[in-house]
């Protein structure tokens, strides 16, 4: 029995997130699920967005599966999330965007990885006004060399263990050479203890252009931490949008499993969210929790019913009669 700490968070989050239980409890993994409170709700109920009882569960059970919380804007709040992996330490962001046979878009083969750091760069939240007017604004990114080289030993052993054959490092280490240049630094000396690793470099605009033009050039990608933001909505787009793409936060002993997407509140009640994203999260967790038999029956069913194309929500197949409850209920009859 694995104890996980669930959040069902904000938006669509509870829909997904109850058709993604329903489906991981039918897999044949024993979960005991710990529910806690998180985000907009959690403040609406109990005056702050991120409650000690959710903080003191993720404490003891080391393992969290969330929904998407919605940011709050302008009242003093951080991100939830920059909050949770900060405080766990959860340093590696791992996002993998596949093509799914069913899903039809400008590529049929992208198989890329996105390894992103988490916890530096210029999400640290040192952000201030220089002035009394605020007219001018500073923020600043801290790169470190320990946390450059974790990040990129993690994504060099993603790929020994995943089978991959290539890791490329996307940075800027033209223009920004302390930051940028020590965390290109430490990845070639990450890189030199891989040789049987293809290693890549490339600057991070003209990656997004080769992204787009030739996916089948990238395997698993390494960046810092905003570049790794953007450049993993690039290649959810490559696969067909964010409701397909999950992310998985790891750190050295907790570790954090959810979608990519936010709480989309433009859909929100309408039982039309894609529950793939926070499934697949599902399946990354299950992996993790050393449940391969059981992640690997999920996945083929999740794999099933939407290259079906039938019981899929409409983002998936616009003519679809069927949402995300009937999507949920179709994968948990595919198992
Ligand atoms: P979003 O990802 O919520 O939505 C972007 C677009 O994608 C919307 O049109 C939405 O309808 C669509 N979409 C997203 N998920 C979908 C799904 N599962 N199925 C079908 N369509 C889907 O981004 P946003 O609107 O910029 O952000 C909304 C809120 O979510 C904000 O408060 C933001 O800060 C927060 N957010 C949270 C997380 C997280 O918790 N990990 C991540 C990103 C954004």
């Amino acid at each position: 029995m694995h104890n996980v700490t669930l959040i069902k968070g904000d938006g669509i989050g509870p829909s997904i997130m109850d058709a993604a239980v329903a489906v991981i409890n039918a897999s044949g993994a024993k979960i005991h699920w710990h529910e806690a409170d998180a985000g907009m709700s959690a403040y609406e109920r109990t005056g702050t967005p991120l409650p000690d009882a959710t903080m003191e569960s993720i404490a003891q059970t080391r393992v969290a599966f969330k929904g998407p919380l919605t940011t709050m804007v302008g009242e003093g709040f951080r991100s939830i999330n920059v909050e949770l992996r900060k405080q766990y330490d959860l340093y590696a962001n791992v996002r993998p965007a596949k093509s799914w046979k069913g899903v039809k878009t400008r590529y049929d083969d992208v198989d890329i990885v996105i390894v992103r750091e988490n916890t530096e760069g210029l999400y640290v939240g040192l952000e201030h006004y220089l002035t009394p007017a605020k007219d001018i604004a500073e923020s600043l990114a801290v790169v470190t060399k320990a946390g450059s080289e974790r990040i990129v030993e993690y994504a060099f052993k993603y790929a020994i263990d995943n089978n991959r054959q290539k890791v490329t490092v996307c940075h800027k280490a033209n223009i920004l050479k302390y930051t940028q240049g020590l965390f290109l630094r430490a990845a070639r000396e990450i890189a030199a203890k891989y040789p049987d690793i293809e290693f890549d470099e490339k600057i991070v605009d003209a990656a997004c252009m080769h992204m787009v033009m030739k996916p089948e050039q990238f395997d698993v990608v390494v960046t810092t931490n905003m570049f790794g933001d953007i450049l993993s909505d690039l290649t959810a787009g490559l696969v067909g949008g964010l409701g397909l793409i999950p992310g998985a936060n790891i750190g050295v002993d907790a570790a954090l499993f959810e979608a990519v997407h936010g709480s989309a509140p433009d859909i929100a009640g309408k039982n039309i969210a894609n529950p793939t994203a926070v499934m697949m999260g599902g399946v990354m967790m299950l992996n993790h929790l050393g449940e391969h038999e059981a992640a690997t029956r999920m996945q083929n069913a999740i794999e099933k019913v939407v290259n079906g194309g039938v019981y899929v929500t409409p983002d998936l197949n616009p003519d679809s009669k069927y949402g995300t409850k009937e999507m949920g209920q179709a994968i948990v009859d595919a198992m």
